[in-house]
């Protein structure tokens, strides 16, 4: 591997994507768990109340899976910033992002102003 040592920035991104790989691998579990236990509750008897708890557990689970892989593609895109040597820069205004917020939010695209002036846009 032809690559400088990882910066600290580095390493605080691979932790969180080694974190946020977990997360998505036990919700997997989990949701595919609830979806069998849909699937009994639905031939046991139609009108099981636990149907409806476990269906809304499935679409709480598909939401957070859905964030959790979005936030794996920012944490992938960071990583790839800190190989092109552009990371910890805002790609709004190109200032230099707060340290402080980059070790809150390591997938941070944007500085604290801009951020702000882009509400959508969490990271
Ligand atoms: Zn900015």
């Amino acid at each position: 591997m032809n690559r400088p040592d990882p910066t600290e920035s580095e390493t605080s991104l691979i932790i969180e994507r080694a974190r946020t790989t977990a997360l998505i691998e036990s919700m997997s579990a989990r949701l595919a768990a609830v979806i069998e236990a849909t699937a009994d509750a639905a031939s046991d008897d139609e009108h099981d109340p636990e149907g409806t708890t476990l269906a809304v557990e499935r679409g709480q689970l598909v939401a957070q899976l859905e964030r959790s892989r979005v936030r794996l593609d920012e944490i992938d895109a960071a990583l790839e910033r800190v190989g092109r040597g552009s990371y910890g820069r805002c790609e709004t205004c190109g200032t230099v992002i707060d340290p402080e917020r980059l070790e809150v939010l390591p997938a941070a695209r944007q500085c604290v102003r801009c951020a702000a002036r882009n509400p959508s846009r969490r990271w």
